[in-house]
């Protein structure tokens, strides 16, 4: 499957990379010869994956992120920029599903209308503002380096809409529209940005939705008749982080085994 270096030499910043689709893309991004950040708010897995990374010969580190917070976001690409001399790709990849009970700690029930209105701003604040707050973070750090490119993590959920989960749609619909209004502001300065929108991907974000009744709807509204890999959605991210996707800014790259085909 591998077929070279095709992120020699490049400074990447990879969101969510604790776990799932950022922690692949991260492995195989490093494997492409990208030296790795990545950033998450779960540490453990963060230096785990960031030990994988160095033990298979690559370079990696993680860094404690919360996405939501913009002092964080400043002190992280200073840092960086610092540690490394620039930053080429950011790959805005932290998200959730759904919003956490403040009182139980246990997730809670997205279902309009019984939607709260702080299990919405939760959602928006991760899988929207935060990815925001990196897309402006990094512009100063990319354009001193000549240009870059932002990946951001959408989702199929952010071209359709849901029975389940209407605050996730909304902030996948902004991830995408956004991506496109910033790949217009910042094409000047040779940053592309594109979002990506995977289908059902097993992951522990998503893995609970495969299982029983709600995970056979799932599995026939996939044509291609499984669930997808991290790694399906990982291989998309390294084309639009790497030079050969250099005429490509503003689009949306679905991976989701032909689901919105339909
Ligand atoms: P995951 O739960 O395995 O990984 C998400 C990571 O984001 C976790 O490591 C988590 O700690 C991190 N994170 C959450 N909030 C954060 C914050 N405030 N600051 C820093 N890190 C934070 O899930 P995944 O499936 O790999 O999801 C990755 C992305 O892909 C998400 O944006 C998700 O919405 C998107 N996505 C997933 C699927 C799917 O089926 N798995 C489908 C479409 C889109």
């Amino acid at each position: 499957m591998e077929t070279g270096k095709r992120l020699h030499g490049k400074v990447a910043i990879v969101t969510g990379g604790a776990s799932g689709i950022g922690a692949e893309t991260a492995r195989i991004f490093a494997r492409h010869g990208a030296t790795i950040v990545l950033c998450d708010r779960q540490d453990e897995l963060g230096l785990s994956v960031a030990d994988e990374i160095v033990a298979a010969g690559g370079v990696g580190e993680h860094r404690r992120l919360d996405v939501t917070m913009e002092d964080q976001w400043s002190a992280l690409v200073a840092n960086v920029e610092a540690d490394h001399g620039r930053i080429d790709i950011l790959c805005n990849i932290a998200g959730i599903a759904r919003g956490v009970d403040p009182a139980t700690g246990g997730l809670v029930d997205m279902s309009l209308p019984s939607l709260s209105l702080d299990a919405w701003n939760q959602v928006m604040a991760i899988n929207s503002t935060g990815v925001f707050l990196g897309t402006k973070a990094v512009h100063p750090a990319m354009s001193r380096g000549g240009g870059g490119s932002i990946i951001n993590m959408s989702s199929i959920c952010g071209i359709v809409g849901s029975f389940g989960n209407a605050a996730y749609n909304a902030s996948k619909g902004a991830v995408r529209l956004f991506s496109k209004a910033a790949a217009l502001q910042y094409a000047r300065d040779g940053i592309r940005v594109n979002s990506v929108h995977p289908g059902f991907v097993d992951t522990p974000l998503a893995r609970t939705g495969h299982e029983g009744d709600a995970g056979r709807r799932r599995m026939e509204a996939t044509p291609l008749g499984r669930f997808g890999q991290p790694s399906d959605v990982a291989y998309g991210c390294l084309y639009l982080a790497s030079d050969e996707a250099a005429w490509v800014t503003g689009s949306e790259l679905v991976i989701d085994g032909g689901m919105t085909a339909n």
